[in-house]
């Protein structure tokens, strides 16, 4: 069957509909931000690059607009939303899909064991994030235990570009350096405040990040995390300054890079030697 033509999901009264059936309101403190839009979550399922079967963990369902979007393109989703209110609604749409299409976890994604939600399968992760954990969730993703197969994620702008910016960049920073040292990030569409119900107060973007590879290991990342938070807590000092706390010029000559430069121009290899030579001091 084409996933394109289900007739479940099809049959499905409009989201604005739905919400009003059942009685719902954005909620401010669950960084409420709906796309009732479906042209707008079918695209973003198209940048998730979903393919038939293809199991897919989303956070954050709300009224489900992505969810029907993910489900529409063959996925297996698991969804987890943190607010009960959606449980009823989540439901209806969990009984359109084809069985086994979707199934609604009631959590907080924070606290959550991915490898249980995805049943141990690879697992992409496509979210329209709750803008007040978006960026703790994308750390736990780069650099926990669990490796998803893609993150398709939307941000708030600003966020977004942190995660995709380049050295020298005003945007570039300890974000930039950890998502990209740990995976190939690209903000890959621009979404106005306005496509939003309630529309927050800033645009926002979606970026796709696919894991790297060679992602370094756990004692690297570690040693990463502590040399950008040092070096970019002073952002505007020179390195041999702000690195004071943590090493002796010689780990900044040893990793190639020049003690007087700042840490909005070192690269995330630079970042990376830097982190290396920093283990290797120790
Ligand atoms: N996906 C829906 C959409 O695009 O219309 C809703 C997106 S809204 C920006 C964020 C959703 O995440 C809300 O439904 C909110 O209740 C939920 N949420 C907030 N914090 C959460 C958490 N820690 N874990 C899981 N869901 C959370």
């Amino acid at each position: 069957m084409n996933p394109h033509e289900n007739a479940g999901i099809d049959a499905l009264p409009p989201l604005r509909e739905s919400l009003a059936a059942h009685g719902l309101l954005a909620r401010k403190a669950f960084g409420q931000h709906f796309l009732l839009d479906l042209n707008i979550t079918r695209k973003i399922a198209r940048l998730a690059e979903i393919a038939p079967g293809d199991r897919v963990i989303e956070v954050g369902p709300g009224p489900g607009g992505l969810t029907r979007a993910l489900v529409e393109a063959g996925a297996r989703v698991t969804a987890i939303e943190k607010d009960p209110r959606f449980a009823p609604l989540l439901q209806d749409l969990a009984d359109a899909a084809p069985p086994g299409a979707l199934s609604v976890v009631l959590g907080d994604a924070l606290q959550a064991h991915e490898a249980e939600l995805s049943r141990g399968e690879p697992a992409h992760v496509v979210s329209n994030l709750p803008y007040n954990v978006g960026t703790p969730l994308l750390i736990k993703w780069l650099t926990g235990p669990w490796r998803p197969a893609s993150l398709t994620l939307m941000f708030q702008k600003e966020v977004a570009q942190r995660i995709a910016a380049h050295a020298g960049d005003d945007a570039y920073g300890r974000l930039t350096v950890i998502a990209q040292a740990t995976s190939h990030a690209a903000s890959v569409m621009d979404v106005p405040a306005r496509a939003f119900t309630p529309p927050p107060k800033v645009d926002s973007a979606v970026v796709r990040l696919t894991p790297r590879a060679d992602r370094p290991s756990e004692t690297r990342l570690d040693a990463l995390q502590k040399v950008t938070a040092a070096a970019f807590g002073q952002r505007r000092k020179m390195l041999r300054a702000s690195l004071k706390p943590l090493c002796a010029e010689q780990v900044i000559e040893a990793a190639g890079l020049n003690p007087q430069a700042r840490a909005e121009t070192v690269d995330v290899a630079g970042f990376l030697r830097l982190a290396d030579a920093w283990l290797a001091a120790r």
